[in-house]
């Protein structure tokens, strides 16, 4: 058995689980909301490495509510979490409108290593493996609007991922994810491929995950080589 994120094997000494994505999402959420989640192998360093970062994701969602109920917890905890560092000063901005809405700005480089983990973490429990070493990992989120580049392959990625069904981490409501290995034969702006299961015919793996309906990145791992090509320059 492996660690899904750094990929060393695993001993009774330094053996953890963790879930995939943070149980912190599911606070305040029934029991019904909580079975199923997945769990995969982690080393004690990669389960720890992520504990000072892993309230960013709960954050945000907790600050965006749109009045919803059932994240009532999450943004209480949000509002605390947010409130308790000394930098909160800086991150809150009053709205000067007439509804004096409040902003509140985030870690964007937290938030990406959280969704990549995240991917780790789900590749791992659906193949059984890690990424490959070769692999590197992108990501598009929210803020890379302006990248034409970028829009038009998570354009590809999605339209791809339309025809799969979401899978699910304890709930639909709360985290659910679409994975795809990929062959091309050339690499090519047509997006000409098929799925493989196999990893070594495979040279893109495409993946696209959901937290409570609201934040939605998508996520692409290829060789160095393959990926330089395709990216924005
Ligand atoms: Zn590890």
């Amino acid at each position: 058995m492996k660690c899904y994120n750094c990929g060393c094997e695993l001993t009774t000494e330094n053996r953890t689980r963790e879930h995939i994505p943070a149980k912190n999402l599911f606070n305040g959420y029934s029991e019904e909301y909580k079975t199923n989640r997945i769990v995969v192998p982690a080393c004690f360093i990669c389960n720890n490495q992520y504990s000072q970062i892993d309230q960013e994701i709960r954050d945000v969602i907790g600050i965006i509510n749109h009045d919803n109920e059932q994240q009532k917890e999450v943004t209480r905890q949000a509002v605390k979490s947010i409130m308790r560092k000394s930098n909160w000063v800086e991150r809150i901005e009053f709205g000067q409108t007439v509804n004096k809405n409040i902003s509140v700005t985030f870690n964007y480089s937290h938030l990406r290593e959280l969704h990549l983990k995240n991917f780790k973490g789900i590749f791992y429990h659906e193949y059984k493996f890690n990424l490959p070493k070769n692999f590197e990992l992108e990501i598009i989120a929210e803020g890379d609007e302006e990248f034409a580049k970028l829009v038009a392959i998570k354009n590809m990625i999605q339209k791809y991922l339309e025809t799969k069904n979401w899978n699910v981490s304890g709930h639909a409501d709360v985290f659910k994810y679409k994975l795809a290995m990929l062959d091309f034969s050339q690499p090519s702006e047509s997006f000409d491929f098929s799925e493989t299961t196999d990893i070594q015919k495979c040279n893109l793996i495409i993946g696209e995950l959901i937290y409570h309906d609201v934040i939605n990145p998508i996520i692409f791992a290829a060789d160095k080589t393959y990926l330089n090509s395709i990216k924005p320059k």
